[in-house]
């Protein structure tokens, strides 16, 4: 007997051919999140992934439900494939839960040679945990306790407990793509659901000193490395800001401020994802929020790029994105008070459907070219990583 953490995943297997592909990415990316666990091993079967985690079970979780692609985790107890030993285990495992408790057995079984089938196994199972354990009643219905069970090619699986892992794809079945990361709350949650499809991402941070401290890049490396948490190492561009900024204050109607800044950094974005191979731009924006984010500001925006740009974030509330930050730990770290280049430079009035044009005549005083060519070959590079041993909260 063994315990083990078998690991369901959904979505990926309904991948067809690239079923393997996601598989064999999916079993990577659990044994990166498990890498500093010595003994720790991972292990495919068909349609399952199992891992051992040489006692460590607790961390080994609360690592794994941070894995994309994970649907439950369930710590089981692996058994041979005999009745005996069966009746044993799922004895042990029910013993181990709240009692009195109203239970229920549901056995599958994949592997026909088995004598029994899943019904047998459920009345078999039922019998013998009502007979050696006092306060147990069968509840088909509503169970407070449900004993699973799994007839496998080689082993016999069991579990009670489950899990929740958070969905979505393994990181690298996508391509990369760059996320624009202001500091706030938003950019963060937005990075966080790409990641979630599989893309691996790298981040981009304009600053613009001595108008921001360096305690807002401070911010934006910290974000950073709790995204490498949930979806591995990001590489972080920081990008010197302050002539440009200076020069729309200087030469930009007001109110067309935000439009051409924001018209810079996508500039610059696109020429940056050029340059590693990123294949798209994802930004934190959600209809609505503020003057800058009318669909006609979008559409001015967009308008120098051809590269796509993902906003995960459109059809979420503010409420929605807070919630989600808190549960994937960058909340407490977006609201610490340090400004960021745009809070600084935002007009009484800004603008709240400009169009491509005025954006456009309003650019023709600044040398567009040569600031961004400029904003580019100042770029600094360093690639974060989650902290080995910080853990963050879960779910
Ligand atoms: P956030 O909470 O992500 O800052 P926001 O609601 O404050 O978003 P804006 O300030 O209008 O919205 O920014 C919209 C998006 O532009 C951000 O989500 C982010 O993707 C990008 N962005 C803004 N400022 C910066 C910056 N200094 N560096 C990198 N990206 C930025
Ligand atoms: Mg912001």
């Amino acid at each position: 007997m063994r315990e083990l953490i078998l690991v369901r995943y959904g979505e990926i297997g309904l991948k067809g051919e690239n079923r393997p592909h996601f598989e064999h990415r999916l079993a990577a990316n659990l044994r990166r999140a498990l890498e500093d666990l010595p003994d720790a091993r991972v292990e495919r079967g068909y349609g399952r992934l199992f891992v051992d985690p040489a006692c460590r079970t607790d961390e080994a979780l609360a690592r794994l439900r941070r894995v994309f692609g994970v649907v439950g985790l369930h710590p089981s107890v692996e058994t041979p494939l005999e009745t005996e030993a069966i009746l044993d285990a799922a004895l042990r495992l029910v013993r181990g839960e709240r009692r009195p408790a109203r239970f229920k057995v549901e056995a599958r079984r994949s592997n026909k040679a088995f004598p029994l089938d899943s019904i047998e196994l459920n009345r078999k199972v039922g019998a013998h945990l009502l007979e050696h354990l006092d306060g147990l009643s069968v509840d088909l219905r509503h169970p407070e306790v449900r004993l699973r069970l799994e007839i496998r090619e080689r082993h016999a699986y069991l579990y009670v407990r489950d899990v929740p892992g958070p969905g979505g794809l393994p990181v690298g079945v996508a391509s990369p793509a760059l996320l624009l990361l202001s500091g706030g709350i938003d950019s963060p949650v937005a990075g966080w659901y790409t990641m979630k499809r599989g893309v691996p991402l790298s981040a981009v941070h304009f600053q613009s000193p001595p108008f921001t401290s360096p305690r807002a890049l401070q911010k934006v490396q910290d974000l950073c490395d709790v995204l490498a948490a949930w979806g591995g190492p990001v590489r972080l561009h920081t990008v010197p800001f302050t002539r440009i900024q200076t020069a729309i204050r200087k030469h930009v109607p007001p109110e067309l401020g935000i439009t051409v800044m924001r018209r810079m950094m996508f500039r610059i974005a696109e020429r940056l994802a050029a340059r590693d191979g990123l294949a798209a731009l994802v930004t934190g924006e959600s209809l609505g929020q503020v003057a800058s984010q009318t669909l006609e500001s979008l559409a001015a925006i967009n308008d120098v790029v051809r590269l796509p740009v993902l906003r995960p974030l459109i059809g979420l509330d503010k409420s929605e994105i807070i919630d989600r930050a808190q549960a994937i730990g960058t909340y407490a770290i977006s609201i610490r008070p340090y400004e960021d280049c745009c809070t600084l430079f935002v007009p009484a009035h800004p603008a709240t459907h400009p169009d491509r044009l005025q954006a456009e005549a309003a650019e023709a005083a600044l040398a567009v070219q040569a600031l961004v060519g400029e904003a580019v070959a100042g770029t600094e590079v360093e690639e974060r990583r989650a902290p080995g041993d910080a853990r963050l909260p879960s779910r």
